[in-house]
């Protein structure tokens, strides 16, 4: 439940994604009653960076909060949004009972003008958090990054703009994925000192092949440690092998978070409930 998250009790969440084709949402369904069945706290779900694939997100989430009966989060993003649309994608999360929102800026697309770019209705994600604050009943979350995000020149500059979020009412903020610790409890202690007092859920991406470095990693400017790196090189040739030690480093980097009194740890399932599952149970034996 979000609402654990308020009272700082312990917390596991999951993201999915929404289908990419309109005949896959059967599977989707099948996918989510398989991670529904762990429980999670609640579950996001992506949003495209032109929102016109909206829809998708929406259906989602109704189905985790309706069918399910579990919190959802929907991510939104507004670097393709006009206002107007941010509000009817609003209305139709009302209609279907999801009451929060990743609010996020998005990556600007690459069929993006610099003129369209130049001339949108929100330049950050503070802006448009500003605007739905005022303008619909939603409630927020924000994004946030460890390693900062890569636009931005200094960590300093990234955290001032990171308080903008908290002062335009996000609730509680959701990590970029990373995978060296060290990095998230530097970022945690700068952004207490800056004044950040909402949640902070610990974004952890389980790396089950070698593919992944080369693609969502990447994009996510979040660095391989050594560890890691070993990882890949020793099993990454063996799909089986690659993603049991996978699973395996994912779990460790979650217990050490917990050691060190992480409360919220959020899992970037890709989709895969077989995978959340087995670091579901093993989180849970470690708690209990
Ligand atoms: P912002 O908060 O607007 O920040 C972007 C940059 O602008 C940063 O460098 C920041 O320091 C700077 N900045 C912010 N506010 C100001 C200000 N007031 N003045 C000056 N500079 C400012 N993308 C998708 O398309 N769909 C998704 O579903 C999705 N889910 C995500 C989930 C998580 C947990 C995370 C971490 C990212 C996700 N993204 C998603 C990617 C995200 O859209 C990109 O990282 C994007 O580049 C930044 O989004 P933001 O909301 O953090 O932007």
């Amino acid at each position: 439940m979000l609402q654990n998250i308020n009272e700082q009790k312990n917390t596991l969440s999951f993201e999915v994604f929404p289908p990419k084709k309109d005949g896959e949402f059967e599977s989707a369904f099948q996918i989510l009653d398989s991670l529904g069945l762990l429980k999670p706290d609640f579950i996001s779900v992506t949003y495209g960076a032109g929102g016109s694939r909206s829809g998708r997100t929406v259906e989602i989430a109704s189905y985790i909060r309706n069918h399910l009966g579990i919190d959802a989060v929907a991510h939104m993003t507004c670097v393709g949004s006009r206002k107007e649309d941010l509000l009817r994608v609003a209305e139709s999360l009302g209609e279907h009972h999801v009451e929060y929102v990743l609010a996020l800026r998005g990556d600007r697309p690459r069929d993006m003008s610099d003129e369209q770019y130049a001339s949108r209705d929100f330049a950050h994600a503070s802006d448009m958090m500003e605007f739905l604050k005022k303008n619909t009943r939603l409630r927020m979350a924000g994004a946030c990054y460890p390693e900062k995000h890569y636009e931005c020149f200094s960590m300093e500059s990234d955290l001032n703009n990171l308080l903008k979020k908290q002062q335009a009412g996000a609730e509680f903020l959701i990590s970029q994925l990373f995978f060296d610790n060290d990095y998230y409890y530097a970022f945690l202690e700068k952004a207490c000192r800056k004044g950040i007092t909402i949640p902070i859920c610990a974004g952890i991406m389980p790396i089950t092949s070698s593919k992944q470095i080369g693609t969502t990693v990447s994009l996510s400017g979040s660095s391989v440690p050594k560890a890691l790196a070993d990882l890949i090189a020793n099993y990454g040739d063996s799909k089986e092998d690659m993603r049991k030690a996978g699973i395996d480093y994912a779990i460790r980097q979650i217990r050490d978070l917990q050691e060190n009194g992480v409360k919220h740890i959020h899992l970037y399932t890709m989709n895969k409930p077989k995978m959340a599952g087995e670091i579901a149970r093993a989180i849970y034996r470690q708690q209990n």
